[in-house]
Formats: C-alpha cells, sequence, structure tokens
C-alpha cells in the first residue's frame, strides 16, 4: 500500500490579503463587508504571491471570517459569488487556490446589523471565526494538510493567532501590513510569500 504523504500548507486571509476590502467597502452601506463581486479586486502582488508559494507544490487554502452573514449584511450566496469572482481573477493571472473556507459566525455586541436583524443562527462566537483555528482544523482534514509544516498568512492579529491555535509554528504565522492593521512585518502577499520562500530554500 503506498504511503499517504500529508501536503504542507498556506493558510490566507482573503481580506486584505489576496483582494481589496477596505478601500473598496469604505464608501458603501457596509464598510468591512465585501458582498458584490463587482467590487472585487486583487491586491498588488498578491497573484505573483500565490504563485511563488506554489512553486514550492504547498497547499493553498482561503480561511476568511465573513461576519456580516450573522450581521444581516449578506448570504452565503454573496459570499460565494465573491469567492468564485477572486479565484477567475487569480485564474486570469495564471493561479489559483485549492480551496475556501469562511465563517459566517460573529457575536452581535455592537448593535450593527442589516435591515432585517442579525441573522440569529450565526450570531454568537464560534471555533470556526479566527482567532478560533476550526477553519484551519476542517481544512487539515479535508485536504490531508501536515500543520506542522503550514503557513499562515493575513493581516490581522488574529489570522496569525488562528494558526497558533491551530498548532502551527509562530514563525511561520505572518502579519502583512495593510491599510488597516499596519502592524505587519512584510509590506503585502507577495513580500511574505518571498519569506516562505527564503525559509525553504534555506536562506533564511
Ligand atoms: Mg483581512
Amino acid at each position: 500500500m503506498s504511503q499517504n504523504v500529508q501536503r504542507a500548507c498556506v493558510f490566507l486571509d482573503r481580506d486584505d490579503t489576496i483582494i481589496a476590502n477596505e478601500s473598496v467597502t469604505r464608501h458603501t452601506a457596509t464598510p468591512g463587508d465585501l458582498f458584490d463581486p463587482k467590487l472585487v479586486q486583487l491586491l498588488p502582488g498578491a497573484a505573483e504571491g500565490l504563485r511563488i508559494l506554489r512553486g514550492h507544490g504547498l497547499a493553498l487554502i482561503v480561511v476568511t471570517n465573513q461576519g456580516g452573514i450573522a450581521q444581516g449584511f449578506g448570504t452565503h450566496a454573496d459570499v460565494e459569488r465573491v469567492n468564485t469572482r477572486m479565484r477567475e481573477l487569480l485564474r486570469n493571472q495564471g493561479c489559483d487556490v485549492d480551496a475556501v473556507y469562511f465563517s459566517p459566525y460573529r457575536p452581535i455586541r455592537d448593535g450593527k446589523h442589516g435591515p432585517h436583524g442579525p441573522n440569529l443562527q450565526y450570531a454568537m462566537e464560534h471555533a470556526s471565526r479566527k482567532p478560533g483555528p476550526g477553519m484551519l482544523l476542517q481544512a487539515a482534514r479535508e485536504h490531508d494538510l501536515d500543520l506542522a509544516r503550514s503557513w499562515m498568512i493575513g493581516d490581522a492579529r488574529r489570522d496569525v493567532e488562528a494558526g497558533i491555535n491551530a498548532g502551527l509554528e509562530a514563525s511561520h504565522c505572518l502579519l502583512i501590513a495593510s491599510t488597516k492593521h499596519a502592524t505587519g512585518g512584510f509590506a503585502d502577499l507577495l513580500a511574505a510569500a518571498r519569506h516562505v520562500d527564503a525559509r525553504l530554500r534555506g536562506e533564511a
């Protein structure tokens, strides 16, 4: 019987990591929540970064909090349409991801919700919502991933924390700078991908 070899993976945040969020939703009714596929724009260097990571044979899996569903700002179908558009744009640039996982959960503590009220089914904290590790652990089961050799790249502390909570090495959880959370050590996804590339080549 052939031995099953687990793949290493790069988990990727979606919003303000692969596609623009803040800049395109700032003037909409729901800043921070992107539910319109017409607004999807790849960030500069994102596709190139993903191609570099793919060059190492790494699985690429997007894990994104979409708590706007809990708030009643959008639906699962809206998120799927945005994800489909993102993947279409990535394929146009010669790359794609293996899967996109999203968490519809969000506790509604601030009273912010859509015109029809919050979606109470999802208006709660949940292990799948980053910094919870749920999406990463589910992906590891479904895609036979080796978490010990995997990476996380995102623009928010909770992305890094989700990686650590899933058991990734802390030095494999990379924070990138973005418009909202300008604390990252890497300018963007491309810079983070170049770091992973250097580490895997034994150069950093
Ligand atoms: Mg983000």
